[in-house]
């Protein structure tokens, strides 16, 4: 016999190890199906090996163990728990906003039992889903009415199908955002069946400029917040409130997607102001779009406030009904939205505001307090320092303020980027992978976002 031919004949049968004593708690844990299937696998990755190595894998010693750790790795959810210690507060790619307690239970309770979401106990009838939090988002924000879908990509596009029936839609050329992810206005335009007419430069747009494109074909005029970039220099832009008087005169609805949109004035915190739905609606604008997930720290969702017809048309028209929103967000939403009605107590339990606003001070006592467990786990191959740094908010919110922190930064003590790979490999590795950045020839944990520290230094002793 060849080699290949005797280790092929060492290959265990899949009946003998099915009746090994190991196999018996995988066979109770993952069920008699995906234990055999993955023996299959294995034997088959066994096979492959002996051909093209001539010797069995160094895993065939204990084939249960081996068992196991594939049947694990592929138990991991899809949605696996990190730390971002990236230092984008609203990281879109790490589920966006971190939702408060309130709304965590609130979720859970609307999970577990049947619930008033399309119903009325007062008449027993049937209610509108969005009503309870429309009336508190009436409350929040002074519009007259409000509509909830899947976000707010959805929401702009509902925004445009109901109320440009199809017609005209006047937009800044400065406007014309990509949010990423494929979500472009003059494609939103498109497929809500409405056509964009451009106008003004990149740089600057005056209200003469809105005047003179809106013709009778014109159903809506349209600001879009350019969340995601900045210009600088030579700029001008027409405010909502002075589109208005042009909307009024003109007798055109004015249409704002803000994009982020915070319900409360963020430079009380020191933080950059950002534009707050109220004042637009307080400006006069029709309708006004934002998220759930970016300022607002609540679930994934897309909000329009605004005047009470307007919506009427959005709430009936058929796309709400494919893009509205499932009572686990709006039960998330709501709880979210019920803690602005006590605004003294939001920073502490609105965990986005409560991490964008975390002082440079605390965050750097907080590293110092962390080096000397990273020093003695890493500081071999890496010169581990606590560094100043800028995290950001994200999500296209407030592109260009950053905010003060921060972090715990690895260079490799040999300088080559092949180490500062392996680190960021280890770290992603770990039960709880950490998710840092790396910049400078460093990896930076910015640890703005860090808030259960025992958990991380937990893992780091793995
Ligand atoms: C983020 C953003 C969107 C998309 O919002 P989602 O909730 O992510 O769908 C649309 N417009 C602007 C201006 C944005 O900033």
């Amino acid at each position: 016999m060849t080699t290949a031919q005797t280790l092929f004949s060492h290959l265990p049968a899949t009946d003998r190890l099915l009746r090994d004593a190991a196999f018996t708690a995988l066979l109770a844990e993952f069920g008699h199906t995906r234990v055999v299937a993955t023996l299959r696998m294995l034997q088959n990755e066994a096979r492959e090996h002996i051909r093209s190595a001539s010797k069995l894998p160094d895993w065939s010693e204990d084939w249960a163990k081996k068992t196991r750790s594939v049947l694990e790795a592929s138990q991991r959810s899809a949605l696996q728990p990190v730390f971002n210690l990236t230092g984008t507060v609203l990281h879109t790619n790490l589920g966006r906003a971190l939702q408060a307690e309130e709304a965590i239970a609130a979720v859970t309770e609307a999970m577990r039992s049947a619930v008033t979401l399309e119903y009325s106990l007062d008449d027993a009838g049937r209610g509108h889903r969005d009503r309870a939090i429309a009336d508190l988002l009436c409350e929040l924000t002074g519009a007259e009415d409000a509509c909830i879908v899947n976000n707010n990509a959805a929401a702009v596009l509902l925004m445009l199908a109901a109320c440009a029936n199809g017609g005209e839609v006047v937009v800044s050329r400065g406007e014309l955002v990509e949010i990423g992810g494929a979500f472009r206005i003059p494609d939103v335009m498109r497929q809500a069946g409405c056509t964009l007419v451009e106008v003004g430069t990149t740089n600057r747009t005056h209200l003469k400029d809105y005047r003179a494109a809106a013709g009778e074909n014109t159903s809506l005029l349209m600001k879009v917040h350019t969340s995601n970039y900045h210009i600088e220099g030579f700029t001008k832009a027409v405010s909502e409130a002075e589109l208005v008087t042009l909307g009024n005169e003109l007798d055109l609805p004015v249409v704002t997607d803000l994009g982020s949109g915070s319900l409360v004035d963020l430079s009380q915190w020191g933080l950059p102001p950002e534009p707050m739905p109220q004042q637009l609606i307080a400006d006069g604008v029709s309708l006004v779009s934002f998220s759930g997930d970016k300022l607002l720290g609540g679930p994934q969702a897309g909000i329009i406030v605004g005047k009470k017809a307007l919506i009427e048309r959005i709430q009936s028209h058929p796309l709400k009904r494919a893009l509205r929103a499932d009572k686990m967000t709006l039960a998330a939403l709501e709880a979210t939205l019920r803690l602005y009605q006590h605004p003294e107590t939001l920073v502490e339990r609105l965990p986005t505001l409560r991490l964008l606003t975390r002082s440079a001070e605390d965050i750097h006592r907080q590293a110092t307090r962390l080096l000397p467990a990273f020093e003695q786990r890493f500081g071999e191959l890496f010169d581990v320092r606590v560094e100043a740094c800028l995290s950001q908010i994200g999500s296209g919110s407030l592109p260009v303020d950053r905010l003060p922190g921060a972090a715990l930064t690895f260079t490799p003590k040999d300088g080559r980027g092949t180490t500062l790979a392996a680190l960021t490999q280890t770290l992603r590795e770990l039960e709880r992978p950490v998710i840092g950045r790396v910049a400078e020839g460093r990896l930076w944990l910015d640890l703005r976002c860090l808030e259960n520290e025992a958990l991380l230094l937990e893992g780091i002793a793995q």
